[in-house]
């Protein structure tokens, strides 16, 4: 089915493989904050690397995997059907960096980020300015021979594990004032301190603090690509990761029906399985058939990617995915918690974490409204037969 070549098999029988060594560790994860013990970490992590699973989505000069985008989602989809983010180890590094990082760049952060020495995390959002990244009022202000950034972001994902942060600001000054550019600030840094860490609905070891830059001195050498292109790069991150949350979305929601349909063939109510009474067995009728659809149409736009399809295409399609294949997730979470019953309110069940852990995938790298309004734009300028 899929039509999947043996290597793209290859991928999604080694990720799948690893995704079945971590479930087992979820309910220890679920009760200790998402953390797990430092050696089981260290070992699953080097499994990982064994399974060459990190950094899937990066060239092999640097050290990735060189992975096609079909690949890279068949990968992802396994590591979505882990709850806790425990499958966040099959790590996929700023991809988007490789053509515009300087020599020293390569050297200092990405090679090593790849070899999974270091870790960055991404300081865009501001308490005004989330869907809208234009308002951020972040500034960055030439200084000597280097820049002074000012700022305070939120929902800072992978701060407390992070050693370098991306931090997009508004110029001060210069031929491109106005216009944004990104940095890379070393943690930790002067001026640089945790105002808060408020706590979230899921249960990971990756923490979102508001962040606040003050007064953060960085060099020039710090400036990733261009001053004025800040927003370029925001916009390449959020494409990718819509690819990486769908094929996520798609992988929780082919777990939520394989737990779920194995309990209503054993559950026994009324005198027979549950799933033969008609209205549980409908609910996973619908999860079957949308997870279908949707793990069809990441397929497609993945191979879109690798053979080169028209880059608004592309765009506008990976935010149909994001879109239907987070919504596609909620509600699989939601029947599967009601196929569950009582056992489906219980934070020991895999259909309680994954209806309060897939709830975000709506919201970050673009909102489900966002997504509707990119690919409304993109029907108002191609119609409908580029695009479906
Ligand atoms: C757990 C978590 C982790 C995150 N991690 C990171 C991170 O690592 N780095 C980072 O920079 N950010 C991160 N974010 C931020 C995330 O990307 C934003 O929350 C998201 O883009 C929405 O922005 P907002 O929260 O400001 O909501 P708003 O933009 O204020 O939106 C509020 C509501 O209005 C709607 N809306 C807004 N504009 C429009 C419009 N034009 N048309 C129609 N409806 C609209 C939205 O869809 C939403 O329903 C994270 C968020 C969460 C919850």
């Amino acid at each position: 089915m899929y039509e999947l070549s043996d290597a793209d098999r290859g991928y999604r029988e080694r990720a799948r493989a690893l995704a079945d060594e971590l479930i087992p560790w979820e309910q220890e994860a679920e009760a200790a904050g998402g953390r797990l013990p430092p050696e089981v970490d260290d070992e699953l992590r080097h499994r990982c690397e064994d399974l060459r699973l990190r950094a899937t989505n990066m060239p092999v000069a640097l050290g990735g995997q060189g992975a096609t985008m079909l690949q890279q989602a068949l990968v992802q989809e396994q590591a979505g059907r882990v709850t806790n983010a425990l499958g966040w180890i099959m790590t996929t590094p700023p991809g988007w960096w490789v053509p515009v990082a300087t020599p020293e760049q390569v050297e200092r952060w990405l090679r090593p980020t790849v070899a999974g020495a270091r870790e960055e995390c991404y300081a865009i959002t501001e308490e005004q300015a989330g869907s809208d990244v234009a308002a951020l009022t972040a500034t960055a202000r030439r200084d000597g021979d280097g820049y002074v950034l000012d700022g305070v972001k939120w929902h800072v994902t992978s701060f407390n594990h992070a050693d370098y942060a991306f931090f997009q600001a508004v110029l001060q000054g210069g031929p491109a004032a106005g216009r944004h550019a990104l940095f890379v600030v070393d943690l930790p840094s002067e001026g640089v301190s945790v105002v808060r860490t408020p706590a979230y609905s899921h249960t990971i070891a990756h923490e979102h603090p508001i962040v606040a830059f003050h007064h953060v001195r960085v060099p020039e050498s710090h400036r990733v690509g261009d001053e004025g292109d800040g927003m370029t790069y925001a916009y390449d991150w959020f494409r990718f990761e819509r690819f990486m949350v769908a094929a996520r979305c798609v992988g929780a929601a082919d777990r939520l029906l394989d737990e779920a349909t194995a309990f209503a063939r054993e559950r026994v109510a009324g005198g027979r399985p549950i799933i033969e009474h008609q209205l549980v067995g409908a609910m996973l009728a619908d999860s079957a058939a949308e997870l279908f659809a949707a793990r069809a149409m990441l397929y497609e736009a993945a191979r879109g990617v690798d053979q080169g399809r028209d880059p608004k295409v592309q765009h506008a399609q990976a935010s149909m995915i994001k879109l239907y294949c987070s919504e596609m997730a909620g509600r699989a979470a939601d029947r599967a918690a009601q196929v569950f019953g009582g056992r489906g309110y219980m934070r020991d069940n895999v259909a309680e974490r994954f209806s309060r852990e897939v709830r975000v995938e709506r919201i970050w790298e673009g909102t489900s409204e966002i997504q509707r309004l990119i690919v409304a734009q993109q029907l108002a300028k191609r119609g409908p037969a580029s695009l479906v």
